[in-house]
């Protein structure tokens, strides 16, 4: 099984502003050939991809089945392959810093706090202080929405910039990314993780 078709369900949960939007129709991928039958189910719909829904407001109170809402949360594998992380887009940030830091990987402490997902953070750069996502990334992968074609990107200068990427303009859903490893040391991680993202109550 690829993909799970919810119909009539609240997207509440979806958002963090919790909206109580209901839809007709949502899709999720539970793997990125999910993502591409997604696509193949959805050509005659309007698509609104939600990844965490931490940077999107839902304006009505219903969408019909003209829109088809396709959920990334259930894309979420992470690992360490061939000396990069392979994370999926529906990811959390928070996941993957604290599975950097497990694995004594320096630099993702930034991404520890950010309410989003890989796939999100990918699109916008998101990011906080001297750091963004876009630093780290060797290559994306993205399925384009007008023929379910998997493409691995590898993005050249100029493609990623303050708050946007080359993403903005394409037709497409992220599915997978290879971001680069700086090895370092468990403690001066953990350390920086604490004293850079504490909440003073
Ligand atoms: C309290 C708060 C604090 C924040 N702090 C920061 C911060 O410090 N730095 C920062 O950069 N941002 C910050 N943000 C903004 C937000 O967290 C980021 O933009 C985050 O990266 C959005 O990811 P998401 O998964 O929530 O995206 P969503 O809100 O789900 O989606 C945002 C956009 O991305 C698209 N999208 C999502 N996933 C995919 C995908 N896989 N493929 C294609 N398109 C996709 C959606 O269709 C939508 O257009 C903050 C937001 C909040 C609410």
């Amino acid at each position: 099984m690829n993909i799970l078709i919810q119909n009539n369900i609240s997207l509440k949960r979806f958002n963090t502003l919790r909206l109580d939007s209901t839809c007709d129709y949502a899709i999720t991928p539970l793997n990125i050939q999910g993502v591409i039958e997604a696509i193949q189910l959805t050509q005659d719909k309007r698509r609104v991809i939600l990844g965490n829904g931490s940077n999107v407001l839902l304006t009505q109170e219903h969408y019909d089945d003209s829109t088809a809402f396709i959920l990334m949360h259930r894309l979420d594998d992470l690992d360490i392959q061939d000396n990069e992380i392979v994370v999926e887009a529906g990811r959390t940030l928070h996941d993957l810093a604290w599975f950097t830091m497990d694995n004594e990987v320096e630099g993702y402490a930034f991404c520890e706090d950010i309410p989003g997902t890989v796939g999100g953070a990918l699109l916008m750069n998101a990011g906080q202080w001297e750091y963004t996502i876009s630093q780290y990334v060797n290559w994306v992968e993205v399925v384009h929405c007008d023929d379910a074609r998997l493409e691995r990107i590898y993005p050249q200068e100029g493609f990623f910039g303050y708050r946007h990427s080359g993403f903005n303009t394409m037709n497409a859903i992220i599915v997978r990314s290879g971001l680069s490893i700086t090895h370092g040391n468990y403690n001066d991680i953990f350390e920086k993780s604490c004293t850079t993202n504490v909440n003073v109550i």
